[in-house]
């Protein structure tokens, strides 16, 4: 059917809504005009009238990903400062960040250090990084996630959740040192891990490593195989040295009297000897 000018336009608004195709549905009234105008090929326009609907498209789904992501927003590489951040290098972590290698065979990434030390704010970065390649990432405090899948088993749907978690290439569990020994609680936890092993992978921080870990897990022999699973395709930081949130309080003091008194409270809130040594250390 040969339609006019007008007959097209009036057609073209309910067409580009059921086809679900916003992105054209904003600009083909502009663009057709400039194409009238310039006499553009009717592919060239057709081609310029896609190109905008895949990249808006793109644009959305990662806003979408990174909303279901529940990152710390602000926690990225454009607020990290690695010249703070002297216990890691910085071609290391950007590596990390673009997820080749890692992410395709399901590798894990294990972040230690003492409390302030940026581990949140770097696995937060890559995360939010990862996002903007295209993957899905899932943030959560690993008290949050244990119990979340402890609901879920009460539910009698662990099975369901953890197929569903299969969706995210990353989980990040945050704090893992934080979580409290409960039989049931924690073994879902171990679940999770080993449901991901060697096909999802999985991001933990923790103040402590391996050697306090028997404090997280059920027993000994769940805490040996988490640890296995977890290392076998594994990256290891330590983020060691003084706390950045330390040091930018003190930087906010200018008046040594205060600063005094503050590194008292820090100190007192992270005593030292809670240094994780060496993370490539297993127990026996
Ligand atoms: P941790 O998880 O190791 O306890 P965080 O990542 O929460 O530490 O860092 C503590 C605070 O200091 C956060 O506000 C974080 O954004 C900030 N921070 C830590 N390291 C850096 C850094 N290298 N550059 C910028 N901000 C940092
Ligand atoms: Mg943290």
């Amino acid at each position: 059917m040969t339609r006019n000018k007008d007959q097209a336009a009036a057609v073209l608004p309910t067409l580009l809504t059921e086809l679900r195709l916003p992105s054209i549905n904003r600009n083909w009234k502009s663009l057709t005009e400039t194409a009238d105008r310039d006499g553009w090929p009717a592919a060239h326009l057709l081609a310029s009238l896609f190109e905008i609907e895949m990249n808006e498209r793109v644009t959305r789904r990662i806003q979408r990903h990174r909303e279901q992501s529940a990152l710390p927003p602000g926690k990225t590489f454009a607020t990290f400062d690695f010249d703070a951040a002297t216990a890691i290098r910085k071609a290391h972590i950007m590596a990390l960040a673009t997820g080749d290698g890692w992410i395709d065979s399901g590798g894990n990434l294990l972040i230690f250090g003492q409390s302030g030390t940026g581990k949140t704010h770097t696995i937060a970065a890559i995360g939010h990084a990862l996002i903007d390649c295209g993957r899905r990432v899932l943030f959560s405090t690993t008290t949050d996630m244990v119990q979340k899948l402890q609901a879920a088993r009460r539910e009698l749907t662990l099975t369901s959740m953890l197929d569903k978690l299969d969706k995210f290439d990353l989980i990040i569990l945050d704090d893992l040192s934080y979580v409290r020994k409960d039989q049931v609680e924690t073994s879902a936890l171990f679940e999770l891990i080993a449901h991901r092993y060697e096909r999802h992978s999985i991001a933990i921080t923790a103040n402590q490593t391996f050697a306090t870990w028997d404090s997280v897990f059920p027993d000994p022999a769940m805490t040996v195989a988490a640890i296995d699973r977890l290392v076998h395709h594994s990256n290891i930081i330590e983020m060691n040295g003084e706390s950045y949130r330390k040091r930018s309080a003190l930087a906010r003091v200018g008046n040594r009297h205060n600063t005094d008194d503050i590194v008292q409270t820090i100190d007192n809130a992270n005593p030292v000897g809670n240094n994780p040594g060496d993370a490539t250390h297993r127990p026996s």
